[in-house]
């Protein structure tokens, strides 16, 4: 089948790579490149982890997401996956984490239970004096995000496919789909995997289903005991939910606030970090980790969510046209599972499985 996808981000770098991987002849497109920075998936590191509440779904394609990372970062040789583990703080209820404990039991994926002095004594540099429960799963760790991307789409371009960077037209009639220069492109499929700009390509149907906020990622001046080799990833539930990533050879210690910010577009928001940012993000560093006060911002990202209504992906047909796909709403955790959606979209596409109904936009009628 001859295929197009629009977009070369996680979501469809990776779909891409998998339809090509089966034989189909697939041309992706990207208007800033694969992994840019105005994209969702642009900067240096995403976190994948295994505790995702109650929702069986995530688990599953986290673990396969996982298992595809690692494998294929062998066959590629390329450092897509850096382990570090993940300690979970909660200092209110940890339901998010206990309701996931016997799914993650089923796919082998180890989480312990640490007690507030076990923590202590390992990870001594983390102030957990308000924490009420703690756990760790080992074998979490992060993605080199914008790099994985490229590095998806060159190996789909070893395949045969072919990669064409160029922004696609808003589609005016379903039929209708051309490039900036009015080139029309003809193709069995049409997927549209664009992030955050989903929402103007396809005002009618996404228009209110994907809002883009804005979002700023502070980065530490990493002493040692901030490292990788000293401690873990780190995921703060509280009144504000806030996580991290420690230093590493990529980057210096990243700090994220999870609250989502004001309504961003990502071709013209400003990407200037805040003061008010700046300040937050010091104030909870010094609390939570109090040898990194005084230390320095080293730098800082202004990136954006794509939120759907539920925080839930959509993967599903346009409904009015059967041959045109929608791969987004990845709400601020889709990073991770961009193999195992690629998987699942190529098989939805090709019709060897049926739409998903917890994806699909018929999910939002009432
Ligand atoms: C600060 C931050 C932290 C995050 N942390 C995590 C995390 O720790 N773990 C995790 O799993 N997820 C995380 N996420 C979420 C994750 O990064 C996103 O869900 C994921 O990257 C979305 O990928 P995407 O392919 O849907 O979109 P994008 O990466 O935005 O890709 C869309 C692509 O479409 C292209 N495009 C747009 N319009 C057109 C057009 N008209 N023609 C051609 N091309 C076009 C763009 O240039 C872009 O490259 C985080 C996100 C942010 C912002």
């Amino acid at each position: 089948m001859k295929i197009a996808v629009i977009g070369a981000g996680a979501f469809g770098s990776w779909t891409a790579f998998h339809l090509q991987s089966k034989g189909h002849d697939v041309t992706l497109y990207d208007r800033h490149g694969s992994g840019n920075p105005k994209s969702s998936s642009g900067g240096e590191s995403r976190m994948i982890r295994g505790i995702y509440g109650n929702n069986q779904q995530y688990i599953e394609w986290t673990t396969r997401s996982l298992e595809l990372w690692k494998s294929y970062q062998l066959e590629w040789e390329e450092e897509l996956f850096v382990k570090t583990g993940i300690l979970w703080m909660f200092s209110q209820a940890d339901d998010f984490a206990r309701n996931s404990l016997t799914f993650l039991e089923q796919v082998n994926w180890t989480v312990d239970e640490l007690t507030k002095n076990e923590t202590k004594n390992r990870f001594s540099q983390i102030n957990v004096s308000d924490i009420h429960t703690l756990f760790y799963e080992p074998d979490a760790g992060f993605l080199r995000a914008n790099h994985a991307c490229k590095v998806v789409t060159d190996q789909f371009q070893k395949l045969g496919g072919i990669y064409i960077e160029k922004s696609i037209n808003r589609p005016v009639e379903p039929s209708c789909i051309e490039t900036e220069d009015g080139t029309q492109i003809e193709a069995d499929h049409y997927i549209f995997a664009c992030g955050p700009w989903m929402k103007n390509l396809f005002p009618e149907k996404l228009g209110n289903k994907i809002n883009p906020t804005r979002q700023e990622v502070f980065f530490f001046d990493t002493p040692q005991q901030f490292q990788m080799d000293s401690m873990p990833m780190w995921a703060d539930f509280g009144d504000v939910f806030h996580y991290g990533i420690p230093g590493s050879k990529y980057h210096g210690f990243k700090i994220a606030n999870d609250t989502r910010g004001e309504s961003f577009d990502p071709e013209t928001g400003n990407r200037e970090p805040s003061e008010k940012g700046r300040k937050k993000a010091m104030d909870y560093a010094t609390y939570r980790f109090p040898e990194l006060a005084g230390r320095k911002i080293t730098d800082a990202r202004v990136c954006q969510y794509e939120d759907t209504p539920d925080e839930h992906f959509i993967i599903d047909r346009n409904p009015d046209a059967d041959n045109i796909w929608l791969v987004c709403g990845g709400s601020g955790h889709g990073f991770k599972m961009g193999p195992a959606i690629g998987e699942a979209v190529a098989q939805m596409v090709t019709g060897q499985n049926p739409i998903n109904p917890f994806f699909a936009l018929s999910r939002f009628d009432s």
